[in-house]
């Protein structure tokens, strides 16, 4: 029999977390992905007034083409990139994205497939957002982990993945604004890596979906701004980070037409296509990007700093501020923890001291812990208080 499919860890943290809320225990939940901010009022009423309309038809499965015009012109404009509507399909969420990209490249009707050859592998930096190596596997790939060290920042480089490489190997999954670490690659590292893939003859799969979650002046690289590089380049986006619409479920992939009228195939024979409502509400949320990624990227700024200040605090801990993203990545060996491992940490401090965080575990990083600054800042700093409670008894 073939490995059950592993429900995602971070969910699941996430779930017996609410499961405590609703039986009146106040949870410092910091395992979560999703700034927790109000859905903003002009993205709620577009979808209110679309569900007045009272007619809710079949979606298309390739999206609204208003919003994918108005997804590309946000992308083009802020990151430099060249894509057209015909370029664009909208998502349920970046995830789908994800999982139809790995659906339609490991299937042996790929185009990146040979004859024969075996199932392709799938190059995954680590640690990697959950979801890479699960998804990777149940399409039938086989994900080949690129170990990268905190000394050397947690980055992936090309003697890395030359490293890597085997002739297997016809994907990269790159993610720029990492989930777990926080790491920001600069241009010069991204062109490096993109150059390398192309003589590797890689598709690099580059998950933008935290562009917009950027702390310092740095500008954020897309890999799908480099003409050169464009055709084997295929990028997701979201609206669940930037625009703080994680329960919308509206994301994006950018990449050649061809590609673009698969997915739209797959889309149609899975979920038809994603609701209308929740279309409308994020051509409305496009259609205020502005202000709306200058909030929540403020808001997450604001927040992460009263984390980082926290550790220092209650910790005596100082870390440097992770310039993208919404994590902390921690050693339980920085916390001063010695005595059991991340899992086992996990679990204690959300049954002990009530605080959810995420075991480095969950993604390939063991001896870590990811702490989510996205919940408001009376959290965060209790959260961390209680935990240094339980750390300085355990
Ligand atoms: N990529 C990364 C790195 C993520 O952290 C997440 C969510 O946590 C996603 C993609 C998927 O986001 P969504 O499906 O909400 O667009």
């Amino acid at each position: 029999m073939s490995t059950p499919v592993q429900a995602s860890a971070t969910v699941m943290i996430n779930a017996l977390a609410q499961r405590k809320q609703a039986e009146g225990i106040k949870v410092y939940n910091l395992s979560a992905g999703e700034p927790k901010v109000t859905t903003p009022e002009v993205v709620r009423q577009a979808a209110i007034q679309f569900i007045e309309r009272g007619d809710i038809p079949y979606p298309t499965a390739n999206g609204l083409l208003a919003l994918r015009e108005a997804a590309a012109h946000w992308l083009n404009h802020h990151y430099g990139t060249t894509y057209s509507a015909a370029e664009t399909i909208v998502t349920a969420g970046g995830k789908l994205g994800l999982y139809l990209l790995l659906q339609y490249y490991c299937a042996s009707t790929s185009p990146l497939c040979t004859n024969g050859a075996g199932p392709i592998g799938v190059l995954i930096p680590k640690p990697y957002w959950v979801s890479y190596p699960a998804i990777a596997s149940m399409m039938g790939g086989v994900p080949v982990l690129i170990a990268t060290g905190e000394a050397t920042g947690w980055k992936l480089t090309p003697d890395l993945l030359k490293k890597a490489y085997t002739p297997a190997c016809k994907l990269l999954v790159l993610n720029n604004g990492v989930n777990p670490t926080g790491v920001l690659y600069t241009r010069a590292e991204i062109a490096a890596l993109l150059a390398l893939a192309q003589e590797l003859n890689l598709t690099v799969i580059s998950d933008e979906v935290y562009s917009a979650l950027v702390y310092t002046d740095e500008e954020y690289v897309s890999c799908g701004s480099f003409p050169a590089y464009r055709d084997n380049v295929v990028v997701i986006q979201s609206t669940s980070k930037s625009f703080a619409m994680t329960g919308w479920r509206v994301g994006f992939v950018f990449g050649p037409a061809d590609l673009i009228k698969a997915m739209s195939a797959l889309n149609s024979q899975s979920i038809t296509g994603v609701s209308l409502v929740c279309q409308q509400a994020a051509l409305a949320a496009f259609q205020h990007a502005a202000e709306i990624n200058a909030w929540v990227q403020q808001e997450m700024k604001a927040r992460r700093d009263v984390m980082i200040s926290a550790f220092q605090h209650y910790f005596d801990l100082t870390l440097p501020p992770p310039p993208a993203a919404l994590y902390v990545f921690v050693s339980l060996l920085s916390l001063g923890v010695t005595n059991m491992n991340d899992e086992t940490f996990a679990l204690r401090a959300l049954e002990e001291a009530n605080v959810a965080v995420v075991p480095g575990s969950a993604f390939g990083q063991p001896g870590y812990v990811r702490f989510s600054y996205s919940v408001d800042a009376t959290d965060l700093e209790l959260g961390i208080q209680q935990l240094a409670q339980f750390v300085r008894l355990c």
